[in-house]
C-alpha cells in the first residue's frame, strides 16, 4: 500500500530509476578509490517485498538478491524456482534452519558461532559459500563474532569441506562513522587471509553507507530499500 501510494506520487521516482541511480552511485565510487566496479557485485535485498518486485528487477537485469528471514526466503525461492537467482542468506540463523537454508541459498553471509557452522557444513554435501559476519559493536547480543573471535571460527569452517569460506560481512554501527567501521572490517578481512588466502570477499555497504564500504574495499554490497522504496510493514 505505501508502495503503491510512493510510485504513483508525481516525481516519486521508480524501480528502474532508483536501480540506475545506486549502480551509477556504485561505477563513481568506484573510480574515485581506483576500483572497477566489476569488482564490486550488488546484493538486492528484497526481505518484505513480494516476489513480484524479484521478477521486476530480474528484468532490469538483477540476479543476485537477499533475505533475511529463512520462511520468507524460502518461500520467495520456491515461487521464483524458475528465474535466474542467486540468493543470499544475510539474516540471523538457526541451527535448525541449516539444513532447509541450503535447499535455495546460494551464500550464507551470516556464520557468526560454532554451532551454525557445525549445523551448516554437516546438513549438506554440495559447497556452499560462506561469509563470516563480524560484531562491530560492544554488545554480544548482536549478530557476528567479535574480533577475539575471528580465527577460532575461520578455524572451524575451514574443517568443514561443504562450506567454502570467502570472506567477512558485517554491517556498521548505527550512530557511528561508517568508514571507520568498513575500515576495521578491511584489517579483519587481512587478518582472515592469513589463515585462508582465498577468503578475499567483504560483505559490506547497505543503502545509506554503501560508498564508505566501497572506499574500503567492499566487495558484495547489501542493498535494499534505496533499491526497492520503502519496506511494507513486516507481514
Ligand atoms: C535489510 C538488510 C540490508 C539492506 O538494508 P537497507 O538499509 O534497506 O539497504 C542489508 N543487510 C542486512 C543484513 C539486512 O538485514
Amino acid at each position: 500500500m505505501i508502495d503503491s501510494l510512493q510510485s504513483s506520487a508525481a516525481g516519486a521516482p521508480q524501480l528502474g530509476e532508483r536501480l540506475q541511480r545506486v549502480r551509477s552511485a556504485i561505477d563513481d565510487a568506484a573510480r574515485a578509490h581506483d576500483r572497477s566496479a566489476d569488482d564490486i557485485t550488488l546484493i538486492v535485498v528484497t526481505k518484505f517485498h513480494p516476489a513480484s518486485l524479484v521478477r521486476e528487477l530480474i528484468d532490469l537485469g538483477v540476479h543476485d538478491f537477499g533475505e533475511n528471514r529463512h520462511q520468507e526466503a524460502s518461500a520467495k525461492a520456491r515461487e521464483l524456482a524458475d528465474q535466474p537467482i542467486s540468493w543470499h542468506f544475510v539474516g540471523q540463523l538457526q541451527s535448525n534452519k541449516a539444513k532447509a537454508v541450503r535447499e535455495y541459498a546460494h551464500a550464507v553471509h551470516s556464520l557468526d558461532r560454532d554451532s551454525v557452522v557445525t549445523a551448516l557444513g554437516t546438513a549438506g554435501q554440495a559447497e556452499l559459500d560462506c561469509f563470516i559476519q563480524l560484531n562491530l559493536t560492544d554488545d554480544a547480543r548482536r549478530g557476528g563474532v567479535g574480533s577475539d573471535g575471528l580465527e577460532a571460527l575461520a578455524e572451524r569452517v575451514i574443517a568443514q569441506p561443504s562450506l567454502r569460506l570467502r570472506g567477512v560481512m558485517a554491517v556498521a554501527p548505527l550512530g557511528e562513522d561508517p568508514r571507520r567501521a568498513f575500515e576495521q572490517v578491511r584489517l579483519m578481512s587481512q587478518r582472515l587471509q592469513l589463515l585462508a588466502p582465498d577468503a578475499t570477499r567483504i560483505s559490506a555497504g547497505m543503502s545509506h553507507d554503501f560508498v564508505d564500504a566501497i572506499a574500503e574495499g567492499a566487495t558484495h554490497l547489501r542493498i535494499g530499500s534505496a533499491i526497492t522504496g520503502i519496506r511494507p510493514a513486516q507481514g
